[in-house]
């Protein structure tokens, strides 16, 4: 019996499900007067560290220009679903979702995704992640693309190297900044793969 590795598959068979997948989502993104961009800023933004909720870390994931995620940060700003702040010396401007951009997100149809997902047998999802995984992994890397990934794989990360202090257990090296368990489940615009 061959394994999983040796089935010579038609990649079009996954190919073409998420691309008609990511149309239908789309499609579901213009409800309570918001459009993609702003739904995804608001994504990002929801699952961004302290030091990756910025415009110019937005720009990067989303991989758009800096006048278009100018135009999105603004409009976000109106319609009351993030707030901007000035946080250190060097005035980094850092956005934050308000209630009202938790309480839309709650409707995102991408959460309604990922509830559907849950219902996937473990197996297959856990399988899902990983080829999912591996694919962003390699169009990133052919895109030239920062990965945005979270601290466990980071090269900059040191497990309980701050136990005991208020903000830790964890450490970053690059940030010289405690991590606590929570941090350590977002993404940061700095991440780079262990090797
Ligand atoms: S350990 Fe890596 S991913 Fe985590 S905050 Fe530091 S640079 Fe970012």
């Amino acid at each position: 019996m061959g394994t999983d590795d040796e089935d010579s598959g038609d990649g079009r068979l996954i190919a073409w499900p998420l691309e008609r997948l990511a149309r239908v989502m789309r499609a579901r993104e213009h409800e309570d007067g918001l459009n993609p961009a702003q739904r995804e800023a608001l994504r990002y933004l929801a699952r961004a560290n302290r030091f990756s909720n910025t415009p110019g870390a937005l720009t990067r994931y989303l991989g758009a220009t800096k006048g278009t995620i100018s135009q999105t940060v603004m409009a976000l700003e109106r319609k009351g679903f993030i707030t901007k702040a000035e946080r250190n010396a060097r005035k980094a401007v850092h956005l934050t979702l308000t209630e009202k951009g938790r309480e839309v997100l709650s409707r995102d149809p991408w959460s309604d995704l990922a509830a559907a997902a849950e219902d996937l047998g473990g197996k297959t999802r856990r399988r899902m992640q990983r080829g999912l995984e591996q694919l962003l992994a390699h169009e990133l890397r052919r895109s030239g693309l920062a990965s945005f990934g979270s601290c466990g794989g980071c090269r900059f990360f040191r497990e309980k190297g701050r136990d005991g202090d208020a903000g830790g257990p964890h450490l970053c090296m690059l940030f010289e900044s405690p991590l606590s368990a929570e941090d350590t489940a977002r993404i940061c615009f700095a991440h780079e793969a262990a090797d």
